[in-house]
């Protein structure tokens, strides 16, 4: 008889344990809160525009070992990605630019250019977004299940870094960007990766060796969207004969004996099924509905050390203007800084999606533009409803009125504006701080990358997404809903299969 799983959230995480759970005759039950599935991996609409978030970069849409996984999951084929040839383009104040071009020798030229005493650094920084990336040595299959020889298989990917491993160590990047001479360059630089904390190595996933290849030349933008990316995997789980029910929260665990043996939903009822994925957020899971009852010291100090990446506020805006000449990331220096949540912000970064004719009627232009803010500011505000809206139309109009300083007649072109903040994020997906992508990858967690995958003398209940490890990203959080159902065939004697 098929066992029975239920999985509680419909993000990509959950999505793709169900694909995988149905491929291996499981019967699976998807509950998801919201009334479409996938969670931060969607899409806002108004009047014919798109403002996509989450896969600005899908690292193995094209090439390297997750692109088997994303195959698997029906996302590469019959797909049209859009590969960035410039990353960002960062202008300061005073007219200095800097292109994070994926043409290695432009980038570098225009560096050495900027800053002739800065030569022999923005030689080794060159050499090291454009050099050799560890991503090859990344493997689908989960740590419990790597032998030594899967390690040897590593070795060549390793060795030649060894060195890079050494002189670099528990190097922060930022502290490699200050080393920067130049003022501009030191403050673009640090644009490359806005992350606080974040490791110069970082085995095997994303680092800043080789990053141009594996996160951006190598990382395409699904043309459609994430939401229809999502879309797409969640149809492929109903073929596969899973279900879905929407608008179903979970509001607690029913557990016997420390074994985990179904879900009480919002309105009362009950499931109850062999196994529960939990593929929501940690924070929830592990100390509101249990309580802390499960943790051990390595759960203590994820929550009390590691940092949730930093929540956004957004000004999304739908405008009569053609952009697609224009960088499609751009980083601006302003003249006057605005104050958020009490945080100044000197500089501006606004997206937009042109080079995706689905994004916004033709001859216009969805424009995105980003705040990282402070969670706690946003969710006290939300509660005063007037003083919530008056504030996001204070950003609104500021955004709208430096967007029409570097693009003159902007503001009158405006045809939409819409204001998601962080407390948005919570309503719409329930993650703790209102975190886009879980926790930082820091030089302080980066060697503590296993993912929590189950909680200490609870049987029976498995953890996947976002929060299970540091800096997931769709990829990760796809790859631990993957890794949890290879355990589980392990563990039921079966052989993972990874086809309908
Ligand atoms: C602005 C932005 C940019 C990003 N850029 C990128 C990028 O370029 N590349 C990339 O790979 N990633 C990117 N990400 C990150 C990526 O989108 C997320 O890390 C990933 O989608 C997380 O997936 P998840 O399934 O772990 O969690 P979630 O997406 O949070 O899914 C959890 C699901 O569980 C549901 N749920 C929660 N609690 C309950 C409950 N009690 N009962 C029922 N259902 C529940 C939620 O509604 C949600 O649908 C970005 C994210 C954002 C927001």
């Amino acid at each position: 008889m098929e066992k029975s799983i239920i999985i509680v959230g419909a993000g990509i995480a959950g999505l793709s344990a169900g694909c995988y759970a149905r491929m291996n005759g499981y019967k699976t039950t998807i509950l998801e809160m919201h009334n479409i599935p996938g969670g931060l991996c969607t899409a806002w609409e108004r009047k014919g525009y798109s403002w996509d978030i989450s896969m600005h970069m899908l690292t193995g849409s094209c090439s390297g070992p997750f692109y088997r996984m994303w195959e698997e999951l029906g996302v590469v084929q019959n797909r049209e990605f859009y590969y960035r040839n410039e990353m960002a383009r960062i202008e300061s104040l005073d007219g200095k630019t800097l292109a994070f071009s994926t043409d290695r020798k432009k980038m570098e030229d225009q560096m050495l250019k900027l800053s002739p005493a800065d030569a022999p650094l923005t030689r080794e920084f060159i050499s090291l977004i454009f050099g050799r990336d560890m991503m090859k040595a990344a493997s689908l299959k989960p740590n419990e299940l790597i032998n030594f020889f899967d390690s040897l298989k590593t070795w060549p990917v390793i060795l030649p870094l060894m060195g890079k491993f050494i002189k670099y160590g528990k190097q922060t990047f930022q502290n490699f960007a200050d080393r920067f001479q130049d003022p501009f360059l030191k403050q673009a630089v640090r644009f490359f990766i806005d992350s606080p904390g974040w490791p110069m190595l970082k085995f095997p996933t994303v680092a800043l060796a080789g990053f141009m290849k594996s996160a951006v030349i190598e990382a395409g933008v699904p043309l459609g969207g994430s939401q229809k990316v999502v879309f797409d995997i969640a149809e492929l789980y109903k073929n596969l004969g899973g279900v879905i029910e929407y608008k179903c929260r979970v509001k607690d665990l029913i557990i016997e004996d420390n074994h985990a043996i179904g879900v009480k939903l919002d309105d009362g009822s009950e499931r109850r099924a062999d196994i529960t994925i939990w593929a929501g957020d940690g924070h929830t899971l592990i100390f509101n509905i249990l309580g802390g009852r499960y943790i051990n010291n390595r759960i203590e100090t994820i929550y009390r050390e590691w940092i949730p990446v930093k929540p956004i506020i957004h000004v999304m805006l739908g405008v009569n203007l053609d952009l697609s000449k224009e960088p499609s990331r751009l980083i601006f220096e302003l003249e006057e800084p605005i104050t958020i949540a009490g945080e100044e912000h000197r500089w501006m970064n606004a997206i937009h999606h042109c080079f995706d004719p689905g994004s916004a009627p033709a001859g216009k232009s969805a424009v995105e533009v980003w705040y990282a803010t402070d969670y706690d500011y946003w969710e006290k505000l939300s509660k005063d409803r007037a003083a919530y809206k008056n504030e996001k139309k204070r950003i609104a109009e500021f955004t709208i009125a430096q967007l029409d300083k570097r693009w003159p007649g902007f503001t009158s072109q405006v045809e939409v504006i819409d204001v998601p903040t962080p407390a948005t994020y919570v309503r719409y997906t329930g993650n703790w701080k209102g975190s886009p992508d879980g926790w930082y990858i820091t030089t302080d967690n980066m060697r503590d990358q296993a993912p929590l995958r189950t909680l200490p003398t609870l049987s029976n209940l498995y953890t996947i997404g976002q929060w299970t490890a540091p800096f997931t990203g769709t990829v990760i959080a796809a790859l631990t809903g993957r890794q949890v159902m290879e355990l589980l065939c392990k563990k039921d004697r079966k052989r993972f299969v990874t086809k309908k």
